[in-house]
């Protein structure tokens, strides 16, 4: 309670210019009862100097939980005040200026069938995912103040955040809104263990199931304290005063990024088979701490409870992330999924070959329908702004390698990224800029042709300037040997009708060539009514090659019914080999690139 003591001296005074002495006017207590985990309380203590305040739960730019849905029991404790929810994630107090109590329950909803996705909250009598925007609502117009954070959990709990500890165990800061939203608090039984690198601590947490299978932490530990050592050779230094992995058991080994931490799903007994099981994942969220929480798109705002607004330079902080994540092991010498880098990018490069939507969507047009935007987006197209990305990513380093005779790449680009990212966000062209400053060439037509157009890249271009090739063949499809049939559409039941609709994810599949298309809402097939995906998804296991199968929908112009024939389809095969005349040159260029 000592760190406390300075804040609530100053209650009673008039507001003053905040200063270090003052700070913070803000304070929360989260509360967890052993006895009750159907969710938690949150009471937030305030001084004001205005007699309407507005709170709001922020929305997460990459995933909107929309946890405003799960408040109950919001109440003032302050004679005559009176609340009114001024929009869903908005709550606003009339109070006379001064202190105001709020507090406020979130209930928790029914989990998900399945394993949990590692940023979602969840309450078990061994510990919790708890804060964040899933917890604690800001104070409008004072998202840059301090603010101070008690947690009251059962005693047993520890407990692992990115938030400030302070010489109080239970009270943590948070310098202002933004960074106390982006601050999961992972509580519990948990395991940890520490290393320094580049002199910052960095903590690893582990919190098991009950029942969870022992593996090797030391092989586990070790394995992110290499990749931690790369990513600081390759940036330099960090955009953190300390970090803390928060890996979650019996959560699926997907993760969140933040700026000083990130949630991660690690099953007990995928680690028990390979200690560097989710390292690919992990890679990926530490690298977003540099690319996307540090240098940041320009349509990210710090904070809000409004859904993010599209994002056209996503091609960039998802691709490139996956393009180092991927380079940041092989450097550390950990083997990932794919044996070489040529393997790599083969694979890479067959999935972009095999879908049309890389060729008819520019990077910019496919990253802005990547967040918040329901299924369909791109019509009779799916398409992925992380595979897309990582090839733009892969081709620039490419032309930055043979444009410097080898001596610079795209580390140096991101780099310089990273040095301007206190002053500067970015968009495409402040990428191109400084592609071209680190290049001393002219990337605008490359930027012209396949971020802000689109246009099927051209990789046996770029591979040449390291003396390789793709050789690429065309032959039907097959799935453990047998021809594999056209299943390129899935359904998707949305909130707005109980039906399910259909998603063409290629306007060249049986299905698109039938005259079917994305949102279609389906009726029957071959007369009998299919309302669900899970419903759906068995009617399409069932059928066989040769199949005809009526398709019935329903859209905006009246009903349709499609007849479809199941067949098979051509997939693409990428092998990547060397160019007869390369260059020793080249050959240097390509092995600098780990090829
Ligand atoms: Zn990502």
């Amino acid at each position: 309670m000592k760190s406390l003591l300075p804040f609530l001296l100053l209650l009673g005074a008039p507001l003053p210019v905040p200063t270090a002495a003052v700070k913070p006017s803000i304070q929360y207590t989260l509360r967890v009862d052993s006895a009750d985990l159907s969710g938690w309380t949150v009471a937030i203590r305030l001084r004001t100097n205005s007699d309407t305040i507005r709170l709001a739960m922020a929305a997460h730019p990459e995933y909107d939980d929309r946890y405003w849905r799960y408040v109950r029991d919001f109440a003032v404790e302050s004679a005559g005040a009176t609340v009114t929810r001024i929009d869903s994630a908005v709550w606003q107090i009339v109070a006379p200026p001064g202190v105001v109590n709020v507090r406020y329950r979130v209930a928790l909803p029914p989990a998900d069938p399945g394993p949990r996705a590692s940023w979602r909250p969840f309450l078990t009598p061994t510990g919790g995912l708890i804060g964040g925007p899933h917890a604690f609502m800001y104070v409008l117009g004072s998202e840059d103040s301090t603010v101070l954070v008690e947690l009251a959990l059962p005693a047993s709990w520890r407990i692992a955040t990115g938030l400030t500890a302070t010489r109080d165990p239970h009270y943590f800061s948070a310098a202002n809104a933004a960074v106390l939203e982006d601050s999961p608090i992972l509580a519990g039984h948990v395991r940890q263990w520490s290393f320094v690198e580049g002199g910052i601590a960095h903590r690893v947490v582990y919190w098991p199931l009950p029942d969870a299978t022992p593996f090797d932490t030391v092989a586990f530990v070790s394995g992110i304290r290499s990749l931690v050592h790369q990513a600081f050779a390759l940036f330099g230094r960090a955009p953190y005063r300390e970090y803390t992995f928060q890996f979650e058991d019996g959560a699926y080994s997907g993760g969140l990024e933040h700026r000083n931490s990130v949630t991660l799903g690690a099953r007990s007994e995928e680690l028990a088979r390979d200690p560097n099981a989710v390292i690919q994942e992990t890679a990926h969220e530490f690298v977003h701490t540099w690319n996307l929480m540090a240098i940041r798109p320009v349509e990210y705002r710090d904070i809000d409870y409004r859904t993010q607004p599209p994002v056209a330079s996503l091609w960039f902080s998802e691709g490139l992330t996956m393009f180092y994540a991927d380079l940041l092991l092989r450097r550390a010498g950990i083997a990932v999924h794919d044996s070489t880098r040529a393997a790599h990018l083969e694979r890479l490069i067959g999935s972009y070959l095999n879908n049309p939507a890389y060729a008819r969507f520019s990077a910019e047009s496919i990253s802005r329908v990547a967040y918040n935007v329901e299924p369909g987006a791109l019509g009779d197209y799916s398409a992925s702004t992380h595979l897309q990305g990582e090839l733009i990513g892969t081709m620039l380093d490419l032309i930055t390698r043979d444009a410097t005779q080898g001596r610079r790449s795209m580390d140096d680009v991101m780099r310089l990224l990273f040095e301007r990212a206190g002053t500067q966000k970015i968009d495409s062209r402040a990428i191109e800029r400084a592609v071209e400053t680190v290049c001393g060439c002219d990337v605008t037509p490359f930027f012209d042709a396949y971020v802000r157009n689109a246009g099927a890249i051209d990789f046996d271009r770029y591979l040449g300037l390291i003396g390789l090739r793709t050789r690429v063949t065309w032959a039907p499809a097959v799935n453990n040997g047998a021809p594999e049939r056209d299943l390129r559409i899935y359904g998707w039941e949305s909130d707005r009708d109980s039906s399910v609709r259909l998603i063409v994810n290629n306007a060249a599949s049986i299905w698109g060539r039938a005259g079917l298309h994305s949102r279609d809402q389906l009726v029957a097939m071959n007369g009998a009514p299919v309302r669900t995906w899970s419903e759906l998804r068995a009617k399409l296991q069932s059928l066989r090659l040769g199949d005809t199968v009526r398709v019935q929908v329903r859209r905006p112009s009246g009903r349709f019914e499609a007849s479809v024939v199941v067949a098979g389809f051509e997939r693409a095969t990428v092998r990547i080999e060397r160019l007869p005349n390369a260059t020793l040159a080249q050959r240097r260029l390509a092995e600098a690139a780990i090829f």
